[in-house]
């Protein structure tokens, strides 16, 4: 492209990604299996099927690199596929820095952020496995808000235990669950008996993921007729997200860039890290580029760069398989920052394998410096980003300032996973001086 105002890429929808991408393809070193609570052994594709419908099953432990993304789907992801990536020219002069920077952007999609991406494709595959009711989590709301567009394209009903600081905090989510035809309660919940226990253990819990998913598996474990779904964390969930990665290595091409020097992208459970990383990765690791990946994490919820890498559960009443993860473990409840889709004990095995093995790089960011960063990109861009996305611009934006100080023009891309539409209130906390520097 030789225009130099050239300002995005928009692709056709013909050039949408016809396959998911699977990194353990192409892993130096394969990942840890995740193992039975029970028995400690390799999990058995047996053990997953009172949760999850076999095709999700498979992907969950397929070593196969590409998985193709069938017809129904695909013309789903038309609604927002392919999503658009810019050149953030204006950006880079608001920083008055020498580096050029790009950004994919995944606010555009139903529901604001990249989760729909994984929604539509677990609706699907559940409704070819027969379950017609889709039990989940949902912290900020954002999974929950994909999760209910999908299920209802499908016809499933879908019942949703949201943390229940969010649910009181942010009612707009859950008014967005509901307008998709979704049911929710804040979690804990007198609903199941993971819920009934945690209240009367913890009378004046604000709630936390792990025991929302404590409540979501248990329905799903009691319903024959349905299934768990979860929007990040898991292999297949890693999987379904590699379409972002894959555009933007396009859209980045088009744009006449040859490969990134730095990539960035916010992590709580890793999926949209994985998304639009893992594709870089296998550029990496084929030897066509030495891009620096960088996972941005919230300071308040530091899996990767403070927690330990074990086998741990990814709920608090110990429901689910072990996960090889960086995790914070199962109780921890972070500090009540915006960014609520950050706030995961753990890790995506897969984003912990590959940090472990040193393919990936992290860093965690404080809420104050999160905010600042989004401003900037507000103000230049027009786009207000989701509080989590955030997290990677804060990142970018210094890799900038270095560049600029260091003299040098790298090509810094940055995932800004959602929309802040409906994050406004934190944004206006921040404006006002009143946010916690957590
Ligand atoms: C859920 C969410 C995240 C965090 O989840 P990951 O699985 O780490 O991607 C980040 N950004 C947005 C906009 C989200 O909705």
């Amino acid at each position: 492209m030789s225009d130099p105002k050239q300002t995005k890429v928009v692709l056709d929808e013909s050039q949408m990604p016809t396959h998911w991408y699977n990194i353990v393809a192409d892993l130096p070193t394969p990942p840890p299996p995740h193992l039975h609570p029970g028995t400690q052994q390799p999990l058995q594709p047996d053990d997953l099927a009172p949760l999850f419908p076999p095709a999700l099953i498979e992907q969950e432990v397929t070593t196969e690199r590409w998985i193709e993304i069938p017809a129904e789907v695909h013309d789903i992801y038309r609604l927002w596929r392919p999503s658009p990536f810019y050149r953030a020219h204006r950006l880079e002069k608001a920083l008055g820095t020498t580096a050029r920077i790009y950004y994919k952007y995944e606010g555009a999609s139903p529901v604001g952020s990249h989760k729909t991406n994984s929604a539509v494709a677990q609706a699907y595959f559940n409704k070819v496995a027969g379950r017609t009711r889709l039990t989940t989590e949902t912290g900020a709301g954002q999974w929950g808000s994909a999760l209910a567009f999908a299920t209802q394209i499908f016809g499933q009903s879908c019942d949703i235990w949201q943390v229940r600081s969010s649910y009181e905090g942010k009612p707009y989510r859950h008014y967005l669950m509901e307008t998709f035809g979704a049911s929710v309660v804040a979690s804990p919940s007198e609903l199941t008996e993971a819920g009934r226990a945690l209240r009367e253990q913890f009378p004046d819990t604000t709630g936390s993921l792990g025991m929302a998913i404590s409540e979501a598996v248990e329905a799903a474990a009691k319903d024959p007729n349905a299934s768990y779904s979860l929007g990040s964390v898991l292999n297949h969930v890693a999987l379904h997200q590699t379409v972002i990665g894959q555009e933007a290595l396009l859209q980045l091409k088009l744009f006449g860039e040859g490969p990134a020097d730095y990539l960035f992208a916010c992590a709580g459970g890793g999926s949209n890290l994985a998304g639009i990383a893992f594709p870089f990765l296998r550029e990496n690791l084929e030897g066509r580029a030495e891009t620096t990946i960088v996972a941005c994490e919230p300071k308040a919820a530091p899996s990767l760069t403070e927690g330990e890498y074990k086998y741990d559960f990814g709920d608090t009443a110990h429901l689910t398989p072990l996960l090889k993860m960086y995790s914070l473990g199962p109780d921890f409840v972070p500090a009540a920052v915006h960014a609520g889709g950050l706030r995961y004990h753990g890790m995506s095995p897969l984003v912990s394998h590959c940090y472990h093995e040193g393919l990936l790089q992290a860093t965690a960011i404080k809420q104050l410096d999160a905010f600042e960063a989004g401003v900037i990109f507000s103000r230049a861009e027009g786009i207000v980003p989701a509080s989590e996305s955030n997290h990677a611009i804060a990142g970018a934006i210094r890799q900038a300032r270095l560049a600029t100080e260091a003299g040098e023009s790298p090509v810094i891309v940055i995932g800004v996973s959602g929309s802040g539409q409906l994050d406004l209130p934190a944004y206006a906390e921040f404006l006002s001086g009143g946010m916690a520097d957590s």
